[in-house]
């Protein structure tokens, strides 16, 4: 057997180590052993490694209940290695860092209309935030090793490009490089991939999503982007548009005109400016909180109006949900973003829309809230990151190592003098 044939078969056998540890509670030695085929001095060679590289941590001793010498079980190590989740939004930015167990260790946000000033003013907020955060990494002795962002629109995945974001007004927007200037040409790679996608792939990493093959997302914000999941797996589509249910007709005829250049979708109704214009509150985000929490407070309040307008809303969810249940056939289908925070007014309105809509194939089809609450499409980004290291665990180190370098650089550039 050629040389790099024996290290792709190694590469191969830690990644399937790191993935069955990552999916089970804390096994040992020979549990591995058993759910990966392999025999046990290989686990141990593998295991010896991949502890080696800061991926896996031996956790404490199993219960065997008497029956022998107590084995260590392992865990995926949340002390050395860290990702980076971003988010650009319409009328925010925001991030988070993630530890290898996909642990929120840092998050902060910040509320700015992104339509009103060019891609640099969102660019610079988000660098300053990712500033922070990596300044985090640092006090909690974790290596950045990669950052995942998630943005309204249409990507690029190979070049980290922003085609198209109608509802931010951008255009072929270089993403990654920006950010990658931004920081100073940081040394790991940024991912750039579109917010609906992110926070499917966060709900089905930690929240509403995880273990379901077939489902739905809506991520709700000023638009709303979804996510189509079969057998697994987020479905792109020919051109990796699928899921846009915000651009799905609700009302063709005599709804309103879309930025889409449609009339009457989903989006001019249950978006969350359309629902703040509805209230008579304003359409952004404020210091008072984003437009969908003050509208459920106000519901929690019991305001009629508002109630009333979240009626209709809920209603308009659960045509356009009905027509993708009918073509789809999810499992699940969970309400994200601000249409998360508003899915305790929502949620039964949307079932009884859905149920009246689907007699002729009666579907068991649960519609269920985020789990993440606003963190869905950051933590996405952090687990698209934390995927890569999990199927090529060889990866990390040679990172973490630039990282090192460039770290030993600046402090050189700090004490340098002036
Ligand atoms: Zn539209």
């Amino acid at each position: 057997v050629r040389r790099a044939d024996q290290r792709a078969v190694r590469t191969s056998n830690l990644s399937l180590v790191a993935r069955r540890i990552a999916e089970t509670r804390a096994p040992s030695r020979a549990q591995l052993a058993k759910l990966t085929g392999l025999n046990k001095t290989t686990v141990s060679s593998l295991v010896a490694e991949l502890i080696e590289r800061g991926i896996v941590t031996e956790s404490g001793l199993a219960d065997t209940r008497g029956a022998g010498r107590p084995a260590q079980t392992l865990e995926l190590d949340d002390s050395r290695i860290a990702a980076l989740g971003l988010e650009i939004n319409v009328d925010y930015v925001a991030v988070c860092v993630c530890d290898l167990r996909g642990a929120v260790r840092f998050r902060a946000t910040v509320g700015h209309d992104n339509r009103r000033s060019s891609p640099a003013v969102a660019f610079e907020l988000l660098a300053n935030l990712a500033g922070d955060a990596l300044a985090e990494c640092d006090a909690l002795g974790l290596t950045p090793i990669g950052a995942g962002i998630s943005v309204p629109g249409t990507v690029e995945a190979e070049t980290g490009m922003l085609i198209h974001a109608p509802n931010l007004g951008w255009n072929e927007v270089p993403v990654a490089q920006h950010l990658r200037d931004a920081l100073g040409n940081p040394p790991f790679p940024i991912h750039v991939a579109n917010d609906a996608n992110l926070a499917a792939l966060g709900e089905l990493e930690s929240g509403a999503l995880r273990g379901v093959d077939d489902g739905l997302l809506l991520y709700g914000n000023i638009g709303i982007g979804g996510a189509v999941i079969v057998a697994g797996a987020i479905f792109r589509g020919s051109g990796g548009f699928a899921g846009e249910i915000g651009h799905v007709p609700v009302r063709p005829f005599d709804g309103e005109r879309c930025r889409c250049g449609g009339r009457g979708c989903l989006e001019t109704i249950a978006g969350q400016e359309a629902i703040a214009r509805r209230v008579g509150i304003p359409g952004t985000r404020s210091v008072s909180g984003s437009p969908a929490t003050i509208v459920a407070e106000r519901a929690r309040s019991g305001d009629a109006d508002v109630l009333r307008a979240l009626d209709e809303v809920a209603e308009s969810l659960g045509v356009a949900i009905a027509g993708a249940v009918s073509l789809v056939d999810p499992r699940r289908v969970v309400l994200a973003g601000a249409l998360g925070t508003l899915a305790p007014w929502l949620l039964a309105g949307a079932r009884d829309a859905v149920s009246q809509r689907t007699r002729v194939a009666p579907t068991a089809v649960e519609i269920v809230s985020s789990e993440l609450g606003d963190e869905s499409a950051i933590r996405g980004g952090a687990a698209l990151v934390l995927h890569e290291v999990l199927s090529d665990p060889t990866c990390a180190e040679a990172r973490v190592q630039r990282s090192e370098q460039s770290a030993v650089k600046r402090a050189g550039l700090v004490v340098a003098p002036g």
